[in-house]
């Protein structure tokens, strides 16, 4: 593709990274190798002094692999990535590669579960000191602060109860004190939000949720600047091995084409789903970022350019109601996942927080009769009338 940089995200998504081979295929080819082949024994050993950049190996670097991290890039104008096998490997390698022993963290305590776990309960067992706060607490943020404190983590809107965090805010602080700011960008994907236009450093995804978008592989990445990629991750990755497969990475390509396209549709059958929820007498809280209802609805504008697919709510006076609302569903199935064509309903306190315990698990807002649901591509009268039906039976 000829001067890239100057088309527009949706033209980069189509084509960025395009590397054709000798075939000319259209589609981008699916390289599935693990090995490459030298010319010479003279060229194996320019390219492990990397005095030449051929490929050597698929856990270092693949070329569908590469076409899948240059794509990531133009979305999230990122200098360089790195993608890997899940999003929780994209978690731990970016904070292992930035980390530590005698090093501090500070995180928002409201976090992916696997994500919370890696802060409070791994990175100690070597030697990392970690601080949770009430992420949308600024204060809270800059009184965490250690002279040792090298990373801040956070996740916004955050699963599962949609809080959202102040990125430039938290990122002024991990600035002027020496830190670095990681967001977990999944639940507003690269469409909605671009966290290094509000100061991060480092974005990480899990591929899994909407840039597959319709529930088939595992993947994930790390996005930064060249000198982080150069100088702290790409060895890490290169020697510890969690790199994303060739055939993952062409799935997550492809569908990058229609990324902007699907998060669209997402976000107009999320807002029509909660324009009902909101007007239903057994339907108590509804959170969702894009409603003037939510509690930090002027910072998530600022930040998201629409609210996303995900909303959080309460259903019935206690968790038999809950359960059976979700019992009751039709189209919408029950499953932990997210972000996929079809409209998941999972029930926090019971599956992907159940490890909390209540004080937890209540000062994060999560209630017996909460429900997280991930709106998905069906036609949204359906939707409306599948939860509609579901209501009636409580
Ligand atoms: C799913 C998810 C992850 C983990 O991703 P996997 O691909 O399942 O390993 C991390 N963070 C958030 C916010 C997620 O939703």
């Amino acid at each position: 593709m000829r001067k890239k940089e100057s088309y527009r995200p949706r033209t980069r998504l189509v084509h960025e990274g395009q590397n054709r081979s000798s075939f000319g295929e259209t589609s981008e080819a699916l390289y599935l190798t693990s090995g490459f082949v030298y010319d010479s024994a003279e060229q194996a050993e320019a390219r492990f002094r990397e005095e030449d950049d051929g490929y050597i190996y698929s856990r270092f670097g693949n070329p569908t692999v590469r076409m899948f991290e240059e794509r990531m890039m133009a979305l999230e104008g990122a200098e360089d990535a790195r993608a890997t096998a899940t999003g929780m490997a994209a978690v731990t390698a970016a904070m292992l590669s930035l980390l530590q022993a005698g090093d501090h963290v500070v995180a928002a305590r409201a976090l992916f579960g696997s994500c919370r776990y890696i802060v409070e309960t791994l990175l100690p067992r070597y030697g990392i000191e970690t601080t949770l706060v009430d992420g949308r607490d600024t204060d809270a943020w800059e009184q965490a602060m250690r002279p040792t404190t090298k990373v801040m983590f956070l996740e916004t809107p955050s699963n599962p109860v949609l809080e959202v965090i102040d990125m430039q805010a938290v990122a002024d602080i991990a600035h002027a004190h020496g830190a670095r700011l990681v967001v977990d960008n999944v639940f507003a994907t690269p469409i909605l939000q671009r966290p290094l236009d509000f100061g991060a450093d480092i974005v990480v995804y899990s591929a899994t949720k909407h840039i597959d978008g319709q529930g088939r592989c595992l993947g994930g990445i790390i996005l930064g600047n060249e000198a982080y990629v150069r100088d702290e991750l790409a060895n890490f990755m290169r020697q510890t091995g969690p790199a994303l497969a060739p055939f993952n990475a062409w799935v997550m390509l492809k569908s990058l084409e229609t990324l902007p396209v699907r998060v669209d549709a997402h976000c107009d059958n999320a807002e029509k789903l909660v324009d009902f929820l909101n007007t239903h007498d057994k339907v108590g809280r509804v959170i969702y970022p894009g409603d003037k209802t939510h509690p930090q609805y002027d910072l998530a504008c600022r930040q998201m350019t629409r609210g996303g697919n995900l909303i959080a709510f309460d259903v019935g006076a206690d968790k038999a109601d809950a359960f059976r609302f979700a019992d009751n569903l039709h189209i919408a199935a029950i499953s932990n996942n997210l972000g996929d064509a079809k409209t998941l309903i999972t029930h926090p306190a019971t599956t992907t927080h159940f490890r909390l315990d209540d004080a937890a698990k209540a000062e994060l807002g999560i209630r017996p009769t909460s429900l997280r649901v991930s709106i998905g591509l069906e036609d949204p009268a359906d939707l409306v009338e599948d939860f509609e039906r579901a209501l009636d039976t409580i």
